[in-house]
């Protein structure tokens, strides 16, 4: 894939970039191995002021930065600088409690043999390589270094190639806050390249955000070279309506969550189960919010869904309705491409699903939903852990003992009850079976590139 900048909206090439020749990558990867020693040397209270005076440069930048990401992979504007304000605020928050997720913890020493004391502490682990997706071309991205880089971590970015204006905007951004130079560095590389820098021994550790196939090559680089990865891989996420639940709400969230980001997200809501005895209402009133969306240019505030971010992207979404459609499924609403420039695809709802089709299976990654029709609970939770994937769930139910009981039994990373799953600098997020495995954000997320180092004092 070439490097280059296409506006989906339009179809047409902005920019093209040469990709770093052999030398400028050694440079950058030496720069990174460089600074590592340097950046875990610094006290927390230092590296805070690093992270928050970026925060504060992104902010400033606000209106520059969310036109690129509506530029190069057509979010509308308004969900543009909604992720431009969370990276921020993500910023500030590893900023202010990284120390304390990494505070020195003590153990019950084992006295028997002579112990007087025993502790665990957290040390940075070094390069840590991040291979990044185009969906969120910020925040996937913050997700990993605001962590890892107050961890005392140095980071090296190989970003999807359709996003290359907002992998360099990083490439700066930390530097630019007063993170030493060196300390998080874009590789404009093929994804062919990775291999060769996932074994390069400099790079300690590999996360991954994107697709199944390159998951695992570069599981299979890191595990070849023993070194640890976090994946986080795509969704096929259920959202189960029971019979005690708010209907109309959870048909209303129902939209938000399978449309946002113009329905490419790993953890957008994708298959909607519904009790039989409220699927015809959930049905109508959740196809008739889809049917109602305003699609269009996404520089326009009124926008609701933008294009798909590449033109693959708008045909594999194509080719898995058409499947359904070929094998007998019925469509509610939208269920072909329109005329025009971009790439586009309506907001669609599918129903009378059978596993043969290859929908079933596999990620919508545009504005298309599934509806299954649930006889009841345990129906409903048949439905929704037949997947292969795992990465989240949404739950709508009136009774609490029943969300419980869904929270206990469904194969997610996580369960979100009357609401929509989102990812919050707070929460620990990532999957389980092929979503992947390791956890990003919160306590949890910023242990995983560090080195758990036990402490016995004789
Ligand atoms: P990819 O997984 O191909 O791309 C994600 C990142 O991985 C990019 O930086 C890409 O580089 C890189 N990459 C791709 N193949 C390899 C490889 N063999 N070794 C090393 N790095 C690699 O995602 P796509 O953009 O092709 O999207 C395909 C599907 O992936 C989507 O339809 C969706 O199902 C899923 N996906 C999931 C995302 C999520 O958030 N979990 C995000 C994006 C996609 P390059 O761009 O140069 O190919």
């Amino acid at each position: 894939m070439p490097i280059a900048t296409v506006d989906p909206a339009t179809g047409e090439t902005v920019e093209k970039f040469a990709p770093h020749d052999e030398v400028e990558l050694e440079r950058r990867i030496a720069m990174a191995h460089a600074a590592a020693a340097e950046l875990g040397g610094t006290p927390f209270a230092r590296r805070a002021e690093w992270m928050t005076s970026a925060a504060d440069l992104l902010e400033a930048d606000l209106d520059g930065a969310a036109a690129m990401l509506v530029t190069e992979m057509g979010k509308p504007i308004g969900q543009a600088e909604a992720e431009v304000r969370k990276c921020a605020r993500t910023m500030r928050f590893y900023a202010e409690h990284a120390e304390e997720f990494l505070a020195e913890e003590p153990l019950r020493a084992p006295a028997a043999v002579g112990a007087r004391r025993a502790s665990t502490v957290y040390r940075p682990l070094g390069v840590v390589l991040a291979v990044m997706p185009w969906n969120y071309p910020l925040w996937q991205v913050i997700r990993f270094a605001a962590p890892a880089l107050m961890a005392g971590n140095t980071g090296l970015l190989k970003h999807a190639s359709n996003v290359p204006r907002a992998a360099l905007y990083l490439d700066t951004l930390f530097e630019r806050g007063g993170f030493p130079c060196g300390s998080f560095t874009t590789l404009l590389i093929a994804a062919a390249q990775v291999d060769a820098v996932v074994r390069d021994p400099r790079v300690r550790a590999v996360t991954l955000t994107g697709s199944e196939p390159a998951g695992r090559a570069v599981a299979a680089a890191a595990g070849a070279s023993i070194k640890k990865t976090v994946l986080e891989l795509g969704g096929s996420d259920p959202f189960l309506v029971m019979p005690t639940a708010d209907v109309a709400a959870a048909a209303a969230t129902a939209v938000r969550a399978r449309v946002q980001n113009n329905g490419q997200s790993c953890v957008a809501a994708k298959r909607f189960i519904v009790h039989t005895e409220v699927y015809d209402e959930f049905a109508e009133l959740f196809t008739r919010g889809m049917a109602e969306l305003v699609v269009g240019d996404p520089r326009d505030r009124r926008t609701d869904v933008g294009p798909l971010a590449t033109e693959s992207g708008r045909r594999d979404v194509a080719e898995l309705v058409d499947d359904a459609v070929a094998k007998g499924a019925e469509v509610l609403t939208g269920g072909s491409v329109p005329a025009g420039p971009g790439f586009f695809y309506p907001p669609t709802v599918l129903a009378g699903l059978t596993p043969e089709m290859r929908i079933v299976q596999e990620e919508t990654f545009g504005p298309v939903a599934s509806l299954y029709r649930a006889t009841d609970r345990d129906d409903a939770l048949r439905i929704a852990n037949q997947t292969d994937f795992g990465l989240s769930s949404a739950v709508w139910t009136g009774d609490d003992d029943e969300a419980d009981w869904f929270a206990e039994r469904l194969e997610a990373g996580a369960v979100f009850v009357n609401g929509m799953t989102a990812s919050y600098p707070e929460l620990p997020f990532g999957g389980m079976k092929v979503s992947g495995y390791g956890r990003e954000l919160s306590a949890a997320g910023i242990r995983e590139f560090c080195n758990l180092t036990t402490i016995w004092r004789g």
